[in-house]
Protein backbone atom coordinates (compact mmCIF):
# COMPACT_ATOMS: atom_id res chain seq x y z
CA UNK A 1 0.00 0.00 0.00
CA UNK A 2 1.12 3.46 -0.53
CA UNK A 3 -0.42 6.00 1.73
CA UNK A 4 0.31 9.78 1.47
CA UNK A 5 -0.13 12.20 4.29
CA UNK A 6 0.48 15.97 4.58
CA UNK A 7 4.14 17.41 4.31
CA UNK A 8 3.05 19.30 7.70
CA UNK A 9 2.78 15.97 9.86
CA UNK A 10 5.38 16.32 12.58
CA UNK A 11 8.04 13.71 11.25
CA UNK A 12 7.95 11.88 14.67
CA UNK A 13 4.28 10.74 13.99
CA UNK A 14 5.59 9.52 10.63
CA UNK A 15 8.27 7.67 11.95
CA UNK A 16 6.12 6.12 14.18
CA UNK A 17 3.25 5.17 11.52
CA UNK A 18 6.45 4.14 9.54
CA UNK A 19 7.60 1.83 12.41
CA UNK A 20 4.15 0.48 12.96
CA UNK A 21 3.05 -0.54 9.08
CA UNK A 22 7.14 -1.58 8.64
CA UNK A 23 7.26 0.80 5.72
CA UNK A 24 9.62 2.78 3.42
CA UNK A 25 8.79 6.58 3.96
CA UNK A 26 9.28 9.04 1.05
CA UNK A 27 9.56 12.94 1.22
CA UNK A 28 8.93 15.13 -1.86
CA UNK A 29 8.30 18.82 -1.58
CA UNK A 30 4.39 18.89 -1.05
CA UNK A 31 3.89 14.99 0.60
CA UNK A 32 4.91 12.00 2.62
CA UNK A 33 4.73 8.49 1.24
CA UNK A 34 4.81 5.66 3.29
CA UNK A 35 5.13 1.99 1.65
CA UNK A 36 4.24 -0.92 3.01
CA UNK A 37 4.44 -4.00 1.34
CA UNK A 38 1.27 -5.11 -0.97
CA UNK A 39 -0.43 -7.07 1.66
CA UNK A 40 -1.45 -4.33 3.61
CA UNK A 41 -5.17 -3.48 2.30
CA UNK A 42 -6.32 -1.19 5.00
CA UNK A 43 -5.46 1.15 7.37
CA UNK A 44 -5.51 1.16 11.29
CA UNK A 45 -8.54 4.33 11.85
CA UNK A 46 -6.02 6.24 13.71
CA UNK A 47 -3.82 6.40 10.97
CA UNK A 48 -6.63 6.64 7.81
CA UNK A 49 -7.37 9.53 9.87
CA UNK A 50 -3.90 11.67 9.21
CA UNK A 51 -4.01 10.30 5.84
CA UNK A 52 -4.32 11.96 2.37
CA UNK A 53 -4.87 9.28 0.22
CA UNK A 54 -4.79 5.84 0.02
CA UNK A 55 -3.36 3.14 -2.82
CA UNK A 56 -4.12 -0.60 -3.01
CA UNK A 57 -2.33 -3.27 -4.88
CA UNK A 58 -2.27 -6.72 -5.65
CA UNK A 59 1.42 -7.24 -5.64
CA UNK A 60 4.43 -5.88 -5.01
CA UNK A 61 4.63 -3.23 -8.05
CA UNK A 62 3.18 -0.32 -6.35
CA UNK A 63 5.29 2.70 -7.08
CA UNK A 64 5.97 1.77 -10.68
CA UNK A 65 2.54 1.01 -11.50
CA UNK A 66 -0.15 2.99 -13.78
CA UNK A 67 -2.57 2.53 -10.47
CA UNK A 68 -0.38 4.64 -8.84
CA UNK A 69 0.39 7.50 -11.29
CA UNK A 70 -1.23 6.95 -14.79
CA UNK A 71 0.77 8.62 -17.24
CA UNK A 72 4.41 7.51 -18.12
CA UNK A 73 6.95 9.40 -15.85
CA UNK A 74 8.79 11.90 -17.27
CA UNK A 75 12.52 11.55 -17.25
CA UNK A 76 15.37 13.80 -18.43
CA UNK A 77 18.35 12.40 -20.67
CA UNK A 78 20.84 14.98 -21.22
CA UNK A 79 19.27 17.33 -23.50
CA UNK A 80 16.02 15.24 -24.18
CA UNK A 81 12.84 14.27 -22.31
CA UNK A 82 11.70 10.85 -22.36
CA UNK A 83 7.97 9.57 -21.33
CA UNK A 84 5.52 12.42 -20.10
CA UNK A 85 4.12 14.15 -22.72
CA UNK A 86 6.77 13.90 -25.35
CA UNK A 87 6.70 11.48 -27.91
CA UNK A 88 10.32 10.40 -28.15
CA UNK A 89 11.93 7.10 -29.19
CA UNK A 90 15.61 7.86 -27.95
CA UNK A 91 18.16 6.20 -29.85
CA UNK A 92 20.99 5.17 -27.81
CA UNK A 93 23.89 3.66 -29.95
CA UNK A 94 27.84 2.90 -30.03
CA UNK A 95 29.99 0.19 -29.74
CA UNK A 96 29.28 -2.84 -27.11
CA UNK A 97 32.50 -1.81 -25.23
CA UNK A 98 34.94 1.30 -25.83
CA UNK A 99 38.11 0.01 -27.46
CA UNK A 100 40.18 2.86 -28.13
CA UNK A 101 40.11 6.60 -28.72
CA UNK A 102 40.35 6.31 -31.90
CA UNK A 103 37.14 3.73 -31.80
CA UNK A 104 34.95 6.02 -29.58
CA UNK A 105 36.02 9.09 -31.93
CA UNK A 106 34.85 6.88 -34.95
CA UNK A 107 31.46 6.06 -33.45
CA UNK A 108 30.92 9.47 -31.88
CA UNK A 109 31.04 11.25 -35.50
CA UNK A 110 28.83 8.69 -36.71
CA UNK A 111 26.22 9.92 -34.61
CA UNK A 112 27.41 13.44 -35.16
CA UNK A 113 26.61 12.56 -39.15
CA UNK A 114 23.05 11.46 -38.16
CA UNK A 115 22.22 14.08 -35.65
CA UNK A 116 21.89 11.54 -32.23
CA UNK A 117 22.67 12.81 -29.01
CA UNK A 118 23.18 9.45 -26.44
CA UNK A 119 26.53 7.37 -27.04
CA UNK A 120 26.74 4.58 -25.01
CA UNK A 121 29.37 1.86 -24.76
CA UNK A 122 30.84 -0.43 -22.08
CA UNK A 123 33.54 0.37 -19.87
CA UNK A 124 33.05 -2.54 -17.34
CA UNK A 125 32.12 -5.29 -19.23
CA UNK A 126 30.15 -8.31 -17.48
CA UNK A 127 31.07 -11.34 -19.48
CA UNK A 128 30.36 -14.71 -19.48
CA UNK A 129 34.31 -15.94 -19.37
CA UNK A 130 37.38 -14.47 -17.02
CA UNK A 131 39.50 -14.62 -20.50
CA UNK A 132 37.56 -12.58 -22.51
CA UNK A 133 37.92 -8.88 -23.18
CA UNK A 134 36.73 -7.09 -19.28
CA UNK A 135 36.66 -3.69 -20.66
CA UNK A 136 39.16 -0.78 -20.22
CA UNK A 137 37.33 0.44 -16.50
CA UNK A 138 38.39 3.94 -15.62
CA UNK A 139 40.34 4.98 -18.54
CA UNK A 140 37.66 4.05 -21.49
CA UNK A 141 34.82 6.18 -18.84
CA UNK A 142 37.80 8.80 -19.15
CA UNK A 143 37.64 8.75 -23.07
CA UNK A 144 33.30 8.71 -22.85
CA UNK A 145 33.84 11.83 -20.72
CA UNK A 146 36.13 13.50 -23.17
CA UNK A 147 33.42 12.27 -25.91
CA UNK A 148 30.72 13.99 -23.74
CA UNK A 149 32.56 17.09 -23.53
CA UNK A 150 33.47 18.06 -27.61
CA UNK A 151 30.44 16.31 -29.42
CA UNK A 152 28.10 17.37 -26.14
CA UNK A 153 26.46 14.11 -25.83
CA UNK A 154 24.56 11.59 -23.11
CA UNK A 155 26.87 8.90 -21.88
CA UNK A 156 25.08 5.86 -21.11
CA UNK A 157 27.42 3.49 -19.49
CA UNK A 158 27.23 0.52 -17.24
CA UNK A 159 28.47 -0.78 -14.14
CA UNK A 160 29.39 -4.09 -12.90
CA UNK A 161 29.28 -4.04 -9.36
CA UNK A 162 28.48 -1.34 -6.41
CA UNK A 163 32.39 0.37 -5.92
CA UNK A 164 32.19 1.93 -9.52
CA UNK A 165 28.50 3.44 -9.61
CA UNK A 166 30.26 6.92 -7.62
CA UNK A 167 32.83 6.94 -10.97
CA UNK A 168 29.80 6.03 -13.76
CA UNK A 169 27.68 8.59 -12.07
CA UNK A 170 31.09 11.08 -12.46
CA UNK A 171 31.39 10.25 -15.98
CA UNK A 172 28.33 9.44 -17.45
CA UNK A 173 24.56 10.89 -17.52
CA UNK A 174 22.63 7.29 -17.44
CA UNK A 175 23.64 4.81 -14.91
CA UNK A 176 22.64 1.06 -17.00
CA UNK A 177 22.48 -1.85 -14.58
CA UNK A 178 22.92 -4.80 -16.89
CA UNK A 179 21.22 -8.13 -17.42
CA UNK A 180 23.57 -9.65 -15.18
CA UNK A 181 23.33 -7.59 -12.64
CA UNK A 182 19.85 -6.55 -12.06
CA UNK A 183 19.80 -8.90 -9.00
CA UNK A 184 22.76 -6.95 -7.12
CA UNK A 185 21.16 -4.69 -4.41
CA UNK A 186 24.50 -3.19 -3.44
CA UNK A 187 24.31 -1.49 -7.34
CA UNK A 188 20.39 -1.12 -6.63
CA UNK A 189 20.53 0.58 -3.28
CA UNK A 190 23.29 3.24 -4.51
CA UNK A 191 21.91 3.93 -7.73
CA UNK A 192 18.95 4.80 -5.24
CA UNK A 193 20.65 7.38 -3.76
CA UNK A 194 21.57 9.36 -7.11
CA UNK A 195 19.29 10.99 -8.84
CA UNK A 196 20.99 10.20 -12.42
CA UNK A 197 18.01 8.17 -14.66
CA UNK A 198 19.09 4.35 -14.34
CA UNK A 199 18.39 2.22 -16.79
CA UNK A 200 17.97 -1.34 -15.67
CA UNK A 201 17.90 -4.73 -18.02
CA UNK A 202 16.11 -7.63 -18.15
CA UNK A 203 17.64 -10.35 -16.65
CA UNK A 204 17.44 -13.19 -19.03
CA UNK A 205 15.56 -15.97 -16.91
CA UNK A 206 13.54 -12.83 -14.99
CA UNK A 207 9.81 -12.53 -15.12
CA UNK A 208 8.49 -9.32 -15.39
CA UNK A 209 7.35 -9.49 -11.56
CA UNK A 210 10.74 -9.57 -10.53
CA UNK A 211 12.21 -6.74 -12.91
CA UNK A 212 9.76 -4.24 -11.89
CA UNK A 213 10.87 -5.33 -8.31
CA UNK A 214 14.29 -4.74 -8.83
CA UNK A 215 13.14 -1.14 -10.12
CA UNK A 216 11.12 -0.50 -6.79
CA UNK A 217 14.00 -1.22 -4.65
CA UNK A 218 15.64 2.32 -6.61
CA UNK A 219 12.13 4.18 -6.88
CA UNK A 220 11.35 3.58 -2.85
CA UNK A 221 15.08 4.21 -2.63
CA UNK A 222 14.58 7.74 -3.43
CA UNK A 223 14.89 7.83 -7.11
CA UNK A 224 12.51 8.43 -9.49
CA UNK A 225 14.54 7.98 -12.48
CA UNK A 226 14.19 4.36 -13.52
CA UNK A 227 13.87 3.15 -17.73
CA UNK A 228 13.12 -0.11 -18.18
CA UNK A 229 14.89 -2.07 -21.10
CA UNK A 230 13.72 -5.41 -22.69
CA UNK A 231 16.90 -7.14 -24.01
CA UNK A 232 16.30 -10.98 -24.74
CA UNK A 233 15.12 -13.43 -22.57
CA UNK A 234 15.94 -17.25 -22.41
CA UNK A 235 13.61 -19.70 -24.00
CA UNK A 236 14.07 -23.13 -25.52
CA UNK A 237 14.86 -21.42 -28.83
CA UNK A 238 18.97 -21.64 -29.73
CA UNK A 239 18.72 -20.29 -32.94
CA UNK A 240 19.38 -17.11 -32.03
CA UNK A 241 21.06 -15.49 -28.69
CA UNK A 242 17.92 -14.38 -26.93
CA UNK A 243 14.29 -13.93 -27.22
CA UNK A 244 13.21 -10.39 -27.59
CA UNK A 245 9.91 -10.55 -24.87
CA UNK A 246 7.49 -8.14 -26.83
CA UNK A 247 4.65 -9.26 -25.41
CA UNK A 248 6.04 -8.35 -22.69
CA UNK A 249 7.11 -5.00 -23.71
CA UNK A 250 3.27 -4.38 -23.96
CA UNK A 251 2.58 -5.38 -20.36
CA UNK A 252 4.94 -3.10 -19.39
CA UNK A 253 2.98 -0.54 -21.42
CA UNK A 254 -0.07 -1.47 -20.22
CA UNK A 255 0.35 -1.65 -16.44
CA UNK A 256 3.76 0.51 -15.23
CA UNK A 257 4.78 4.15 -15.38
CA UNK A 258 8.11 3.80 -16.66
CA UNK A 259 9.64 4.60 -19.96
CA UNK A 260 10.84 1.14 -21.61
CA UNK A 261 13.29 1.47 -24.10
CA UNK A 262 13.92 -2.08 -26.23
CA UNK A 263 17.89 -4.12 -26.82
CA UNK A 264 16.82 -5.93 -30.29
CA UNK A 265 21.10 -6.39 -30.37
CA UNK A 266 21.45 -8.38 -27.67
CA UNK A 267 18.30 -10.25 -28.04
CA UNK A 268 18.77 -11.43 -31.88
CA UNK A 269 22.71 -11.83 -30.97
CA UNK A 270 23.34 -11.61 -34.90
CA UNK A 271 23.47 -7.93 -37.25
CA UNK A 272 21.53 -9.76 -39.81
CA UNK A 273 18.19 -9.47 -37.76
CA UNK A 274 18.72 -6.35 -36.02
CA UNK A 275 17.18 -3.86 -38.22
CA UNK A 276 14.05 -5.44 -38.75
CA UNK A 277 13.61 -6.49 -34.71
CA UNK A 278 14.67 -2.43 -34.60
CA UNK A 279 11.37 -1.57 -36.81
CA UNK A 280 9.24 -3.32 -34.71
CA UNK A 281 10.15 -2.35 -31.46
CA UNK A 282 10.30 1.22 -33.03
CA UNK A 283 5.64 0.60 -34.10
CA UNK A 284 5.49 -0.58 -30.78
CA UNK A 285 5.57 3.36 -30.00
CA UNK A 286 8.67 2.60 -27.36
CA UNK A 287 10.48 5.53 -25.51
CA UNK A 288 13.82 4.28 -27.21
CA UNK A 289 16.31 1.99 -28.71
CA UNK A 290 19.58 0.68 -27.69
CA UNK A 291 21.55 -0.49 -30.58
CA UNK A 292 25.12 -1.83 -31.01
CA UNK A 293 27.42 -0.24 -33.74
CA UNK A 294 30.95 -0.63 -34.52
CA UNK A 295 33.08 0.98 -36.86
CA UNK A 296 34.47 -2.72 -37.52
CA UNK A 297 32.56 -5.23 -36.06
CA UNK A 298 34.39 -8.15 -37.34
CA UNK A 299 37.30 -7.26 -34.72
CA UNK A 300 35.23 -5.76 -32.11
CA UNK A 301 36.38 -7.10 -28.65
CA UNK A 302 32.80 -8.35 -27.15
CA UNK A 303 29.39 -8.77 -28.85
CA UNK A 304 31.79 -8.84 -32.57
CA UNK A 305 28.35 -10.45 -34.23
CA UNK A 306 25.50 -8.39 -33.03
CA UNK A 307 27.17 -5.19 -33.69
CA UNK A 308 26.11 -3.38 -36.96
CA UNK A 309 28.80 -1.43 -39.26
CA UNK A 310 28.69 2.38 -39.77
CA UNK A 311 26.56 2.04 -43.03
CA UNK A 312 24.32 -0.78 -41.68
CA UNK A 313 23.20 1.63 -38.65
CA UNK A 314 23.06 4.60 -41.71
CA UNK A 315 20.73 2.52 -43.47
CA UNK A 316 18.39 1.68 -39.96
CA UNK A 317 18.34 5.24 -38.72
CA UNK A 318 16.66 6.09 -41.94
CA UNK A 319 14.34 3.35 -42.06
CA UNK A 320 13.39 3.80 -38.73
CA UNK A 321 11.74 7.53 -38.96
CA UNK A 322 9.08 7.00 -40.97
CA UNK A 323 7.68 4.30 -38.82
CA UNK A 324 8.09 6.18 -35.72
CA UNK A 325 5.84 8.96 -37.85
CA UNK A 326 3.44 6.17 -38.23
CA UNK A 327 2.74 6.01 -34.64
CA UNK A 328 3.21 9.50 -33.61
CA UNK A 329 6.87 9.20 -32.35
CA UNK A 330 10.12 10.84 -33.44
CA UNK A 331 13.38 9.29 -33.41
CA UNK A 332 15.79 11.67 -31.43
C1 LIG B 1 25.49 -4.63 -22.97
O1 LIG B 1 24.58 -3.80 -22.95
O2 LIG B 1 26.54 -4.48 -23.63
C2 LIG B 1 25.27 -5.87 -22.21
C3 LIG B 1 26.27 -6.53 -21.66
O3 LIG B 1 23.98 -6.22 -22.20
P1 LIG B 1 23.15 -7.20 -21.23
O4 LIG B 1 23.40 -6.73 -19.84
O5 LIG B 1 21.75 -7.02 -21.70
O6 LIG B 1 23.66 -8.60 -21.49
MN1 LIG C 1 27.07 -5.81 -25.81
Amino acid sequence: MIIHFPVKTPTAKIEEIAKSLEAIVLKDADKFALITGSSVKKLPEEVAKLATESFVFDSDIQLASKKYTSSVREIQIGKTVIGGKSNNTLLIAGPCSVESEEQITQSSELLKELGLTALRAGCFKPRTSPYSFQGMGIDGLKLLDKMRKNYGYTIVTEVRDATQVKDVIDYADVIQIGAKSMYDHGILKACAKTQKPVLIKRGFGTTVQEFIQCAEFVLSGGNPNVILCERGIRTFETKTRFTLDLCSVAWLKEYTNLPVILDPSHAMGYAYGVADLARACTAMGVDGLLIEVHPNPAVAKSDASQQLNHDEFRGLVKSLKPVAKAVGRTIV
